[in-house]
């Protein structure tokens, strides 16, 4: 007799896909839980960037809040945006920086060996996200930090991660993130 069992009843009933190739960045342990909701709206075009408030209507100026120099779209945020380039070159990790948002995707799902590659991964989720947050805070109201105000936190946030683990610390020491 087959026992009961909600997982199988589960694993019956839902449409199953095949991963995608960043499944293991966004939901893996190179991202923290707290950031893999945001990652994955943002890598899966969830988020409302300006340039579509602008298409509905809703506002007259999509200038990114973070420059001020361009429309703000996924691409600009992530890609070109002066801020988020000085964000990676403050946290020493430019080779992360990609000329165009589906081959930087692809790199972080592929990037160096798997002891590397989770910090490389971690790193770029928290570019992800504090870039967003920091983008909603500055509509919202609150003050800009520049980006090297955010590369401490984000190098505190890191650091937090790594406390206690001398194999994660000298990683980190080895990539030149702290
Ligand atoms: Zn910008």
């Amino acid at each position: 007799m087959m026992v009961y069992s909600t997982r199988r009843v589960w694993e019956t009933l839902r449409h199953k896909a095949p991963k995608v190739p960043w499944y293991s960045l966004v939901w893996g342990k190179n991202c923290p839980p707290r950031c893999s909701l945001i990652v994955w709206l943002i890598v899966k075009k969830a988020i409302v960037t300006r340039d579509r408030l602008l298409r509905w209507g809703k506002i007259n100026d999509a200038s990114c809040q973070l420059c001020n120099s361009s429309i703000e779209s996924r691409e600009h945020l992530f890609v070109h945006c002066p801020y988020w380039k000085s964000l990676a070159e403050e946290l020493k990790c430019a080779m992360l920086l990609r000329p165009d948002w589906t081959q930087m995707l692809r790199m972080m799902a592929q990037v160096g060996t798997s002891r590397t590659r989770m910090w490389h991964g971690l790193m770029w989720c928290l570019m992800v996200t504090y870039t967003w947050k920091e983008r909603c805070g500055v509509i919202h109201g609150a003050q800009r930090r520049t980006p090297a105000q955010v590369a401490d936190q984000i190098r505190d946030d890191i650091q937090f991660i790594a406390y206690g683990n001398k194999s994660y610390i000298d990683i980190l020491v080895e990539l030149g993130y702290i």
